[in-house]
């Protein structure tokens, strides 16, 4: 089996004012049950796919949106204000990239979900890996990516 998507990553926003552009496979894959999430999404949850910082870029113009979590800046197109993807820390080498964006989304299905504790009853998805809240460590995280990195090349 191969890799479910071929790169590079091509994506937009809704009006096509922000371009993306992904030169390296994601590193995982994700839904965010939590409520702050159901708001920004309009939706029952959102979908992230995490991607070296170095692979990604975009043109076109963005602002900052959402909650000013510290460390965090959640960038939107100025233009329709679709959410784009959020930076994560400054040296952070990963950004999360909102999935639906991507024009081969569907090759990226949530690997885990987040935050079930918050999710709606009826919301469901087909992740193989499940967390209450979030992961709380660097040991939880690189599980994750390890786990991804193996189940992607099974699909
Ligand atoms: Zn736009
Ligand atoms: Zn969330």
């Amino acid at each position: 089996m191969g890799m479910p998507y071929s790169l590079p990553l091509i994506g937009s926003c809704m009006c096509g004012a922000v371009q993306i552009d992904v030169t390296a496979p994601p590193l995982l894959t994700l839904a965010c049950h939590c409520r702050d999430c159901q708001k920004l999404t309009a939706s029952a949850f959102s979908m992230t796919t995490m991607f070296p910082r170095a692979a990604f870029s975009c043109s076109g113009e963005l602002i900052i949106g959402a909650l000013g979590t510290p460390g965090r800046r959640h960038y939107f197109c100025k233009s329709c204000l679709n959410f784009i993807y959020s930076d994560i820390g400054e040296d952070n080498p990963r950004i999360n990239l909102r999935t639906s964006l991507l024009d081969q989304a569907a090759a990226f299905a949530p690997y885990v979900e987040l935050m079930t504790d918050q999710k709606l009853p009826w919301a469901t998805t087909t992740a193989l890996r499940s967390f209450s809240g979030f992961p709380q460590t660097a040991d939880e995280l690189q599980d994750l990516l390890d786990g991804y990195a193996e189940w992607i090349t099974t699909q």
